[in-house]
């Protein structure tokens, strides 16, 4: 209601304006005509004027002040929404071999009681329960280690217990880029994955990390930071290091520049900078790299997914705490933290509520 009259208001401004001057006009030719002695033609032309001018300004004033309402400023936004969903969602013309977790049997009665379906609908939502462990560094602690550097610190010891219980029990490690594959697509998986993650892109990697996992035939996949790489800082992974883990079937992906800012409270020319340069970085050294994003901190805002979406990332993981993973949310996988401080009977146990039941 109250917009409808906003709108024939502002349909109806121009002709109240040109309705304005002409009693305007005529009482500013009856104030000349009354300058000049023209009594005659005084007495009736400004009462014309004096009657007219105050109920036509009050419409115009009202006019002006509800013009400013019907003004939709907000509609960029969610056309970016609109074209980020597409982009996140499948488009695959691949028909899913595995049966995915909806409950198929409606469609499988009406498909062969209907002739010819041609089209096979892409599920919209596909899920799997994939557990991401997060690892930081592994191996000796140095003296004046602290707390936080404890709990990023798995021993070389409970780290190649953790990395037997999976082999025992039949776990197959893949790359973020399969679970990608397989949550677009539907390609299947081995029957029991796991994915090894390693934030920061220490040294460690190398010399600890890097020859375990090639014992037990396992696969990683490394976050690098991109500046102290860059510029040789002890304690990180040099580039040589990084190119010949990628070569014996690492998967590497950016942990932003410096790791020195929530992103998600970041400005975004901080953020730019930070994925930018991290992103071009990876690519000088690994031309055929596919980007994959760690969250510094775990921290991100809907300015990070953007970025991360126009340089072609097609997912990234978070610090949020699960195995549950969505096509929905690629560029929101969840992880398991495997803490420093834990027994065996810990990383048992976390492993198995997350891996199994929640999450
Ligand atoms: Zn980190």
């Amino acid at each position: 209601m109250l917009e409808s009259i906003v709108v024939s208001l502002y349909r109806n401004r121009g002709k109240q304006r040109r309705a304005l001057r002409s009693p305007f006009l005529l009482a500013v030719a009856a104030a000349v005509l009354g300058f000049f002695g023209f009594t005659q033609l005084d007495a009736p032309v400004s009462r014309i004027a004096l009657l007219a001018l105050p109920t036509f300004t009050p419409t115009v004033t009202a006019t002006r002040s509800f013009t400013r309402a019907p003004l939709p400023t907000y509609t960029p936004t969610h056309t970016a929404l609109a074209t980020r969903t597409p982009t996140l969602a499948p488009t695959s013309t691949l028909v899913p071999t595995s049966a995915p977790t909806e409950t198929p049997l409606p469609t499988a009665t009406s498909l062969s009681v209907e002739p010819s379906p041609t089209v096979e609908p892409t599920p919209s939502r596909r899920e799997a329960r994939v557990p991401i462990l997060m690892y930081h560094h592994v191996g000796d602690l140095p003296a004046d280690a602290d707390a936080v550097r404890k709990s990023l610190t798995v021993s070389q010891a409970h780290f190649e217990e953790q990395m037997k219980f999976l082999a025992d029990q039949g776990y197959t490690t893949i790359h973020i880029a399969e679970l990608v594959n397989h949550l677009q697509t539907g390609a299947p998986l081995p029957e029991k994955p796991v994915v090894l993650t390693f934030d920061d892109g220490y040294d460690d990697s190398y010399f600890n990390v890097f020859p375990t996992l090639q014992d037990f035939g396992f696969r990683g996949t490394f976050f690098i930071i991109g500046a102290p790489t860059n510029y040789g800082s002890p304690g990180y992974l040099r580039w040589e290091q990084l190119v010949e883990m990628y070569e014996n079937g690492m998967e590497m992906g950016a942990h932003s520049l410096t790791h020195r800012f929530n992103l998600g409270a970041a400005r975004p020319a901080t953020q730019e900078t930070e994925i930018r340069q991290g992103h071009q970085l990876m690519v000088d050294h690994l031309p055929n790299w596919t980007p994959i994003f760690s969250y510094p901190s775990g921290s991100y805002d809907q300015t990070t997914l953007e970025l991360l979406q126009e340089l072609g990332y097609i997912a990234a993981v978070t610090t949020k705490q699960g195995a549950l993973q969505t096509n929905a949310e690629l560029l929101e996988l969840r992880r398991i933290r495997i803490r420093g401080e834990w027994t065996m009977a810990q990383f048992l146990y976390w492993f198995n509520y997350f891996s199994q039941e929640k999450g």
